[in-house]
C-alpha cells in the first residue's frame, strides 16, 4: 500500500504515526511544503516574545522519521490526478498514492486593503513568519497591530516584549467578543493598556501608506493617522481547499469529510484545519482551528486510511493559552455570539465556542482570577477559567463527562455565590478528595498534545 500525506502539521504527523500502529509494510511519503518541517505552532507565540530559542519548538528528529520508515519530500503539491491516482508536485515531479491524506492546515486571512503589499506587513503563519516579524521588529518603534482573538493578542505581547510601541486596533467595541464576554474582555483589556497598549475601538483601516515601498503610516475609516513601522495582522484563518477544489472534491468552507474522515473520494482523507468534519450530534459539518482535535483528526484518518474502521468523536472543545499574560482555559460551549473583528474562524478557536447554549452564566471573579461556567439544566456546557487554573482540571471533567450538578445549581445561580467555592466543594465530595489549590499559573502549553514519537 502506498500513502500520501500533504502537510507536515500535527494531522498529517498523527496520520503517519496512526497508519504505522495498523500497518508496518506499507509505504509513507510525507509532502511539506514548509522548509522547517513539523513544530509547534502554538509555540510560536512564546518565540515572538523571546521566552524561548526556536529550537524548543521541534519535539521530532528526522531520525524519528526514519524510524517510522517514512519518505520525507519537500515540496508543494500543486495537483491531485484522482483517476490516476497521483499528486504532481512543483515541478513536474508525481508521486504514486493508494491512499491520500490532505493535511494542508489553513492561513491567515489576507489583509484587503490598499498597501498591504508594502514591505513590514506581516501575517502569523509559520516560523518563518515569525523569524521576519522579529527581525523586523529590531528595526522599528511603533507597531500596529488588526485583529480579535489569540494570535492578535499574541502579535501585541511578542511585539511589546521586543520593545516596541503598539497600536492595537479593534474593529468592534471589545476583546474576542464571541468567546469572552464583557468582563474577561475588560480584564484583558486593563492588562494590555497596563503593558502600554494603546487600543482603539471601532478601528478600521481605510489604507496603508508606504515609503520607499516600506509602510509607514496606516489612515483608519474615521481619518486618523497612525505612524508606524510594521503592521501585523490576525484576522480569521482560510482553510487550503484550492487542491480539493480543482479536483473536485466536495467543499464548503473546509473539505467535507465524514465520521471516518473521508472525502466523497473513498481514497482521499482529509483531517486538521482545513477539513469540516460531519458531526453526527450536531447533524452538520463543523471547523475546529485547535491543535488537539487536528491530532486526533490526524490519527483518526490515518487509522481509516490503513484498514481500521475508526470513528472520529468530537471531544468537548478545549484551550489552554495565556491572554495578556494571564493562563486563559476554554473549555466547551461558551459563545457571546458575533465578533466583528474576526472573519469567520481564527486560529486557537473552536466554532463550538461561538454558539449560545440553552444555558444560564454564573460567574464570580475578581481582578485576574475568574471563573464564568454556562449552566444546563442538569450539567455544566462550558466554562472560561482566568487566572488562578485550581478549577480548571475539575471543570474539564465536569463538563467532559456531564456530571450531574442539580445539586449545587441553585447555589451556582445565586448572585451573592463565590461559584469557585460552590465548584470546589463540589468537586471534593464528588471525588472524595480536596483540591489542591495552585499557587501559581500553570505552565505554558508549547506542544498541547505532543505527537508519541
Ligand atoms: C500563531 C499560532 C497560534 C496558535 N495557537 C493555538 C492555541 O493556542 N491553541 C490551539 O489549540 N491551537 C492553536 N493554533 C492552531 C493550531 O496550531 C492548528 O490548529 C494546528 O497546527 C493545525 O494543524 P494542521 O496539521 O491541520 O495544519 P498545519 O499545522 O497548518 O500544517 C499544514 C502543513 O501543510 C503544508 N502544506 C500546505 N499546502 C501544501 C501543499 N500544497 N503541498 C505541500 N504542503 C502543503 C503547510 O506548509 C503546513 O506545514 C495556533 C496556530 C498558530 C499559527
Amino acid at each position: 500500500m502506498e500513502y500520501v500525506i500533504i502537510g507536515s502539521g500535527v494531522a498529517g504527523i498523527a496520520a503517519i504515526e496512526a497508519i504505522r500502529s495498523v500497518d508496518t509494510a506499507g509505504e509513507i511519503t510525507l509532502i511539506g511544503s514548509d522548509p522547517h518541517g513539523y513544530y509547534s505552532r502554538p509555540g510560536l507565540a512564546y518565540y515572538l516574545t523571546g521566552e524561548i530559542p526556536d529550537k524548543v519548538l521541534f519535539s521530532i528528529r528526522p531520525e524519528d522519521f526514519q524510524n517510522l520508515g517514512v519518505q520525507p519530500l519537500h515540496g508543494t503539491v500543486k495537483r491531485i490526478l484522482r483517476a490516476e491516482q497521483y499528486v504532481e508536485l512543483e515541478g513536474r515531479e508525481y508521486v504514486h498514492y493508494d491512499r491520500l491524506l490532505l493535511a494542508v492546515g489553513a492561513l491567515a486571512t489576507p489583509l484587503d486593503v490598499p498597501g498591504s503589499q508594502f514591505d513590514g506587513v506581516f501575517k502569523l503563519d509559520h516560523l518563518t513568519d515569525a523569524r521576519q516579524i522579529v527581525k523586523n521588529a529590531k528595526r522599528g518603534k511603533i507597531a500596529v497591530v488588526v485583529g480579535g482573538g489569540i494570535t492578535a493578542l499574541e502579535l501585541v505581547e511578542g511585539l511589546v516584549a521586543r520593545g516596541m510601541n503598539v497600536h492595537y486596533l479593534l474593529r468592534g467595541d471589545r476583546y474576542w467578543s464571541n468567546v469572552l464576554d464583557l468582563q474577561e474582555s475588560k480584564i484583558i483589556e486593563q492588562r494590555l493598556m497596563q503593558e502600554g497598549v494603546e487600543l482603539y475601538y471601532h478601528a478600521e483601516i481605510a489604507e496603508i501608506n508606504g515609503n520607499q515601498n516600506r509602510v509607514s503610516s496606516v489612515r483608519l475609516k474615521n481619518n486618523t493617522n497612525l505612524q508606524c513601522d510594521m503592521l501585523a495582522y490576525a484576522i480569521g484563518v482560510q482553510p487550503q481547499t484550492h487542491l480539493a477544489k480543482e479536483s473536485a472534491l466536495e467543499i464548503d468552507r473546509g473539505i467535507l469529510v465524514d465520521e471516518y474522515m473521508q472525502t466523497n473520494d473513498p481514497n482521499i482523507f482529509a483531517a486538521g484545519d482545513v477539513a469540516q468534519v460531519y458531526d453526527p450530534l450536531l447533524k452538520r459539518s463543523v471547523i475546529e482551528s485547535l491543535w488537539t482535535p487536528s491530532r486526533e483528526q490526524g490519527t483518526t484518518a490515518g487509522l481509516n486510511m490503513a484498514g481500521r474502521k475508526k470513528i472520529y468523536t468530537k471531544s468537548v472543545a478545549l484551550n489552554v493559552t495565556r491572554l495578556a499574560g494571564l493562563t486563559t482555559t476554554i473549555i466547551g460551549t461558551v459563545g457571546q455570539g458575533q465578533d466583528l473583528d474576526l472573519i469567520g474562524m481564527v486560529r486557537g478557536d473552536s466554532e463550538t465556542w461561538h454558539e449560545l447554549p440553552d444555558s444560564t452564566v454564573a460567574q464570580s471573579g475578581f481582578d485576574v482570577n475568574h471563573v464564568r461556567v454556562m449552566v444546563g439544566k442538569q450539567t455544566l456546557l462550558g466554562a472560561v477559567v482566568i487566572g488562578n487554573q485550581t478549577l480548571s482540571n475539575p471543570l474539564q471533567k465536569i463538563i467532559s463527562n456531564k456530571v450531574n450538578i442539580s445539586s449545587i445549581r441553585e447555589d451556582l445561580l445565586n448572585p451573592k455565590a463565590n461559584i469557585a467555592e460552590v465548584l470546589v466543594r463540589f468537586w471534593a465530595n464528588y471525588t472524595g478528595h480536596k483540591v489542591k489549590v495552585e499557587q501559581r499559573t500553570i505552565p505554558r502549553n508549547l506542544h498541547p498534545v505532543k505527537p508519541s514519537i
